[in-house]
């Protein structure tokens, strides 16, 4: 595929959930070409998806993870960078023309800001880079002439809810949750679940830290943060809906009354392959959608007595400037320990509270000091649970 038709892509989190779905994409529409991929740990994923895909420039976090990759792929002619250089180095420097952020957490943030200031498209799964940079992401975006596609199922529901329509007719948004795998249950409920339960969400395969994120409601805390940075709404015009089944993906409400939604079933592949040919319809296999199966859809609103995630969220979202990096660093780091096994499902809403009242909202932060509250926050939540 040559140069006009900008099918050449950069992925941030290859070998994770959003990562190897996007590449199943590419395998299965062969105009992608795959330029450059950056993984975390897992090299033995990385190095198979290199022999497949053939990037020219790959990444890893660790230096000596980099050092057993150059030797795995000594055959091939591919450059191995590592750390936060490599990851920018990626973002930038490859002649991808739109970077995939599937990397999980708010590590992305200067990777992102970089693809921008290089003028290449996002096609943005880290919702944690807006939740804590959004205001100066999508300025900069704007800026650089960049476009950002949501690959968040949600967002990418609203956004081709959208399609076609005058944003200056938009009423509210209707953000859809499945509720997830505690959903019905009582706060003192909610004290016993284990690790075991918290990773069984009843819709949707994904990777771990957004897998517990939406057993507490904090992602979807977090996704509202993000539909407000996306789609340059207001708070107050973002409505939670619960909606166990999965179906509904999202929906706007316009001033005429009218609700557009966007159903499917959970896969993730049809939001990334929407990002990917940058909001255009291709043909996907896959499920379909049986309604005769189905028989019902059901809605119902969000518990905020039970589910103090979504709760915090908008509160942190409310006073903005830096709560949403305090919200966020939080329960990054809470979540790792639950993760670890070192601290049960609720007193991952005491870090995020914690953190949260100790904190002095500083107005409209540049980089340095969302990194260095980030920093801040993640090391008190540490100490304060003796980890
Ligand atoms: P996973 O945990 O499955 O994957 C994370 C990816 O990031 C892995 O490739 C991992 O590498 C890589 N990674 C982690 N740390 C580093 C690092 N320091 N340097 C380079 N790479 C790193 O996450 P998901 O795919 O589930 O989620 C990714 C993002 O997408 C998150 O922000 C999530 O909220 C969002 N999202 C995910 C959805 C889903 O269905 N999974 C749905 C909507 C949004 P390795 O494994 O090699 O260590």
């Amino acid at each position: 595929m040559d140069k006009n038709n900008k099918n050449r892509i950069a992925i941030l989190g290859s070998t994770g959930s959003i990562g190897t779905q996007t590449l199943e994409i590419v395998r299965e529409h062969p105009g992608f070409q795959v330029r450059a991929l950056a993984a975390g740990r897992n090299v033995s994923l990385l190095e198979k998806q290199i022999r497949e895909f053939r990037p020219v420039l790959a990444g890893v976090w660790e230096e000596k993870d980099a050092q057993d990759l150059r030797t795995r792929i000594a055959d091939l002619d591919v450059r191995v960078v590592s750390g936060m250089d490599g990851m920018l180095e990626i973002a930038a420097q490859s002649d991808a023309d739109m970077l995939v952020t599937a990397i999980v957490g708010m590590i992305g943030i200067r990777p992102t800001i970089a693809a921008i200031e290089a003028g290449k498209d996002i096609a943005l799964a880290n919702k944690e880079t807006l939740v804590t940079a959004g205001h100066i992401i999508m300025p900069l975006a704007a800026r650089y002439g960049v476009r950002i596609y949501p690959v968040d199922s949600e967002h990418s529901a609203i956004f081709q809810s959208l399609n076609g329509e005058d944003p200056r007719t938009i009423d509210k948004i209707l953000l859809t949750a499945s509720g997830g795998p505690f959903r019905g249950m009582k706060k003192e409920q909610l004290e016993h679940v284990t690790l075991a339960d918290a990773l069984k969400h009843p819709n949707w395969s994904m990777g771990h830290k957004i897998t517990i994120d939406s057993a507490s409601l904090v992602n979807k805390g977090l996704e509202v943060m993000e539909v407000k940075w996306l789609f340059g709404v207001e708070l107050d015009d973002i409505q939670v809906v619960v909606q166990p089944q999965s179906v509904i993906h999202s929906m706007v409400q316009y001033n005429d009354g009218a609700v557009i939604a966007q159903l499917g079933t959970p896969d993730m592949k049809i939001p990334i392959q929407y990002a990917l040919y940058r909001g255009q319809r291709r043909p996907l296999s896959g499920k379909r959608l049986d309604f005769a199966a189905l028989k019902s859809l059901t809605f119902e609103e969000p518990d905020m007595e039970t589910f103090e995630g979504l709760v915090l969220a908008l509160e942190a979202a409310r006073a903005g400037g830096s709560m949403p990096t305090v919200f966020n660093a939080a329960n990054e780091e809470a979540v790792a320990l639950f993760l670890a096994g070192r601290i049960g499902f609720t007193q991952i809403y005491g870090a995020i509270r914690d953190a949260m009242e100790r904190h002095k909202t500083i107005r409209d932060p540049d980089i340095s000091q969302i990194l260095d509250v980030e920093k801040a926050v993640r090391s008190q939540v540490i100490s304060a649970f003796g980890a």
